[in-house]
């Protein structure tokens, strides 16, 4: 049974004066700058300025979220309605931190986040998943059961206890059962995202842990990096691992951690303050994060009618394509200001006929976490629907629009 911290020495909140925070953010820019393998390790309290409560913050936490979920099982509190707290985590917006690891993935200085949030944030913040290992899932993946193959969706996946969502695989020679990807208290952590942290973590020169993190509660199965004999070990022994290779091990975060005294620095301030110092040193922007789509469409010719057409809307995780990503919740053709056609599930497939070369709008409609309008796609006539097509659709919520664009770096709106 998960519970919050029993010490109350290690439940206290620790904040570094200005001047140590300054040293200590100087001394770490400079290992990152001099590091040949940066990894970051990140728990819930990465997360908590988006307003996603963490687990383990205490009762008189300064968080605005508030105490932790496990704490407040503890003392059996309820949360109360002044706590900063989200509604929907689909609505949250990645924080400062979260993009500075955005940054320094794409500088090639960091090389693998490893995380215990399954709130998806370090996905959509726009981290290529090669470099990420979501060692307890992402809320927004499902994959499946037979054919291990992935699916990203726009909503909440979290299915019931036994994992499974109801959906089955697209492919139509496997047609398996889905299910989520949240790893419960109990459950085995999936091995190719360990195999992956693990990796990072003989590799490191440096970590840094951003948040706190669980040390006991999910215990977990690896192999041994050369033998083949499961060991059972916390996710804790991934940072670990690093201080014990006598590589730089950094941790913030504001309570003290089972790690505190095999770190060689310990940081005691917000992550978002601690990566916006880090990023000021490196002399490197934290871009603001925009909504970043793929859109994957197809037309395909009917062999017994020249006049009829197949046409077939996919989104795509942008950074994989191979990755099918639902995005929308329906698809409307529109002809002469009329909806012609509506679909509101999966496959967005429409059958359309020339409609005597008036213009054709395949009006895209998302979920609207980040009150996305929806986008338009307007063609001269059936002809002129491409055959394949893929493009991106990048939206800035503070602006309220939409840019389409086939470059995937082209993101400045
Ligand atoms: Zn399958």
């Amino acid at each position: 049974m998960a519970h919050g911290i029993s010490d109350p020495e290690n439940k206290k909140e620790h904040f570094d004066s200005a001047t140590e925070l300054n040293e200590k953010l100087d001394l770490l820019s400079q290992w990152i700058k001099e590091s040949q393998h940066f990894i970051v390790f990140t728990g819930a309290g990465i997360s908590t300025s988006t307003g996603i409560p963490d687990f383990r913050s205490g009762m008189d936490t300064v968080l605005k979220t508030g105490p932790g979920e496990w704490e407040l099982e503890d003392h059996k509190a309820k949360r109360l309605k002044s706590d900063a707290v989200i509604d929907d985590m689909q609505t949250a917006i990645p924080s400062i931190a979260h993009m500075a690891l955005v940054a320094l993935q794409n500088q090639g200085i960091l090389k693998c986040v490893i995380s215990q949030n399954c709130d998806g944030l370090h996905l959509r913040s726009g981290l290529n998943p090669t470099g990420v290992a979501e060692l307890h899932g992402n809320m927004n993946l499902e994959t499946c059961s037979k054919c291990e193959a992935k699916y990203l969706r726009d909503f909440d996946t979290v299915g019931t206890r036994t994992h499974y969502t109801g959906r089955r695989c697209d492919k139509l020679n496997c047609r398996g059962r889905l299910k989520d990807s949240i790893i419960d208290f109990g459950e085995d952590l999936p091995q190719d995202e360990l195999d992956k942290a693990f990796y990072h973590a003989e590799q490191a020169d440096l970590c840094l842990v951003l948040g706190n993190f669980s040390s006991d509660m999910f215990l977990l199965k690896k192999k041994t990096i050369l033998g083949s004999s499961l060991t059972v070990t916390p996710a804790s022994d991934i940072p670990k691992r690093v201080a014990k290779r006598k590589q730089n091990l950094a941790i913030g975060n504001l309570q003290r951690t089972p790690l505190h005294k095999a770190a060689a620095l310990n940081i005691h301030a917000f992550s978002d303050a601690i990566t916006q110092g880090i990023m000021e040193r490196l002399n490197i922007p934290i871009p603001t994060w925009i909504v970043r789509r793929r859109v994957h469409i197809s037309c395909q010719h009917n062999s017994r009618n020249q006049n009829k057409k197949q046409i077939i809307l996919e989104g795509r995780d942008p950074n994989n394509p191979e990755i099918p990503f639902t995005l929308f919740e329906s698809i409307q053709i529109i002809v002469d200001q009329k909806v012609i056609k509506e679909i509101a599930h999966q496959p967005f497939t429409f059958d359309l006929v020339d409609y005597d070369q008036q213009p054709i709008t395949i009006r895209l409609n998302f979920f609207g976490h980040y009150n996305e309008i929806p986008f338009d796609l307007t063609y001269s006539n059936l002809t002129s629907i491409p055959n394949d097509e893929q493009f991106y659709l990048f939206y800035n919520p503070m602006m309220g629009q939409w840019r389409k664009t086939t470059n995937k770096d082209d993101l400045p709106v």
